[in-house]
């Protein structure tokens, strides 16, 4: 199986590395939304969120908040956006799970427009009711 984040892992790929431990790699996206746009993942490849195992979430949020500050007091972004596009639906195009960091800054013009939708007439609360019984379904 190719995975470009796994040669990247494996030192076969170069990338701007920003930070690595035993188990996490950060560094920098080749296409950036903003300049210090970065990628957070775990060295073994899981495709999605959902296979992530619960016991990296800790490492991995911690490694995403360090590079906010770094963001912050490296590069004087005035925020930043923490995303991860799971699915192809959803714009995931490498499938080996992973959290982007994007630095904003108050002149970057980026404004996140979408379609909003409204809800009909007793359907918040019957959406809300089939994610609770989901949810209520697991282990
Ligand atoms: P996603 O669309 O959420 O799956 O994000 C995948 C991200 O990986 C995109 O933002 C790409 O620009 C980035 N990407 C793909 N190949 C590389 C690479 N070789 N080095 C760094 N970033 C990459
Ligand atoms: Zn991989």
């Amino acid at each position: 199986m190719q995975c470009i984040f796994c040669d990247i892992v494996k030192k076969r790929s170069k990338a701007e590395i920003l930070f690595e431990d035993d188990s996490i790699i950060s560094f920098l996206d080749i296409n950036p939304f903003n300049v210090g746009h970065s990628l957070v993942i775990p060295k073994t490849h899981y495709e999605n969120f959902l296979e992530l195992p619960p016991d990296l979430f800790g490492g991995i949020l911690s490694v995403v908040q360090r590079l906010a500050i770094g963001v912050i007091n490296g590069l004087q972004a005035d925020g930043y956006n923490i995303l991860s596009n799971n699915g192809r639906a959803a714009g995931q195009s490498v499938f080996h799970c992973h959290f982007h960091l994007i630095p904003r800054f108050n002149t970057d013009g980026y404004k996140f427009k979408m379609d909003l939708k409204k809800y009909g007439n007793g359907e918040m609360n019957m959406i809300a009711e089939k994610i609770k019984s989901a949810i209520n379904n697991l282990a």
